[in-house]
């Protein structure tokens, strides 16, 4: 999002140069250059020993396609924390082992994804408010369930690092 008044005192902003980056919204009351602001999420494909895909029913996002664990990091703790913590309040389960694959920019939502894979012991889900349901989905028919395959779809991104994991293993 590029900001067009001061979030501090209101005032139209200007382009100004700053360096690099180009032009930039500026305030002249405040001093100070607002970028461009865009939100940090994680995304969390739920793993079990069973090699079973936790998938979501969340009417919110969707009514058609199931979903990973994702949320926002909120300021103060590391994607790392959310990760975990998301995992911990939408489905109630513990990560055991959180395996870091990137960042990906999700340009519909202006998210940049940090993406895990959480490997979690198989067990009954204790889910949030903000879940309508969730299953544990045989991994070769999770994809047909996933949002469609297209550039950019971090769920896809993840199944396939997945299967190279597995591959290498
Ligand atoms: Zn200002």
């Amino acid at each position: 999002m590029r900001y067009k008044y001061c979030p501090e005192c209101g005032a139209k902003l200007k382009g100004q140069q700053a360096g690099d980056d180009g032009l930039v919204p500026y305030c002249d009351n405040c001093k100070r250059y607002w970028f461009d602001s865009f939100s940090s999420c994680v995304i969390v494909m739920v793993v079990n020993e069973l090699h079973e895909i936790a998938l979501l029913k969340q009417s919110y996002i969707s009514d058609q396609y199931e979903t990973f664990v994702a949320g926002y990091i909120t300021p103060g703790e590391n994607a790392e924390e959310a990760a975990t913590r998301e995992v911990k309040e939408e489905l109630g389960l513990t990560v055991e082992n959180l395996i870091y694959e990137g960042t990906h920019w999700f340009d519909k939502r202006e998210q940049l994804m940090h993406a895990y894979i959480g490997i979690v012991k198989k067990a009954d889900f204790s889910t949030s408010s903000e879940v309508d349901g969730v299953s544990w989905v045989p991994l070769e028919d999770a994809p047909t369930r996933m949002f469609p395959d297209r550039p950019g779809n971090t769920q896809h991104i993840l199944y396939r690092k997945y299967l190279e994991l597995l591959r290498t293993k």
